[in-house]
């Protein structure tokens, strides 16, 4: 079998174990899982480890999320196809491909260069034409092309930054990591068409720190 035959049964096989039977349901969520080539996302020297049930280090201190928490995430954001959606914190570009196939356009935002330069090199060699890079303190959010449908923070924030809070349009759903820089809390936020916030904590989780003005 070759390389790219190889990485494809073990996409399959990530999705069947790691992501279906955990519970993850939205067969558009399953379907971008299936398809994105997650290995082209990791350097070279974990590639062979692409597929397995754990976060990988990117280089710079940073990781590329575990599969099934970009797959819980994702479904978390009800995506339709329709919607822009901010994300915080590039790394790899992975989550954002997987948005990309998911949703309308696609912000992300990432503040170590060398990262966000990689990640918009593999995302345009796929092809994707509706993702958009910005290097910044994406704790900021990203107020010129704001309000978002949709707001994903990939790293751990001590708590909702409030800019973040203020680009989410009226009916949208952010979800975010929340609490210590060590141990948070996958919270889902979902900003009611009144403007008022139901706030739903989910399950506990490890993400590298959100570093910035209203992070870390
Ligand atoms: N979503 C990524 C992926 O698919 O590979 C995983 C992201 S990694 C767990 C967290 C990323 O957030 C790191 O690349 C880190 O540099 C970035 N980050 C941390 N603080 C940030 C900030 N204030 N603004 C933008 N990016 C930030």
């Amino acid at each position: 079998m070759d390389r790219e035959s190889l990485f494809e049964e073990q996409r399959k096989r990530m999705v069947e174990r790691q992501i279906v039977a955990r519970g993850v349901r939205d067969p558009r969520v399953i379907q971008a899982m299936l398809k994105v080539p997650r290995h082209l996302f990791v350097p070279e020297p974990y590639r062979s480890e692409a597929y397995q049930d754990h976060p990988l280090p990117i280089g710079y201190g940073q990781t590329i999320s575990q599969p099934y928490m970009v797959a819980a995430m994702t479904e978390l954001l009800e995506l339709t196809g329709d919607e822009k959606v901010l994300e915080i914190g590039t790394g790899s570009g992975y989550q954002a491909a997987i948005l990309a196939e998911l949703a309308r356009e696609v912000y992300t935002v990432e503040r170590i260069p060398e990262l966000l330069e990689r990640a918009k090199q593999v995302i345009e060699s796929l092809g994707y034409t509706n993702v958009h890079f910005k290097l910044a303190d994406g704790t900021l959010g990203w107020p010129e092309h704001a309000p978002f449908d949709r707001i994903i923070v990939t790293a751990a924030a001590p708590d909702i930054p409030q800019p973040l809070i203020d680009q989410l349009k009226p009916g949208g759903i952010m979800v975010i990591p929340v609490g210590s820089r060590y141990l948070q809390t996958l919270t889902k936020v979902i900003k009611k068409p009144n403007g008022k916030l139901q706030v739903k904590e989910l399950f506990g989780c490890a993400f590298v720190p959100l570093i910035g003005e209203f992070g870390y």
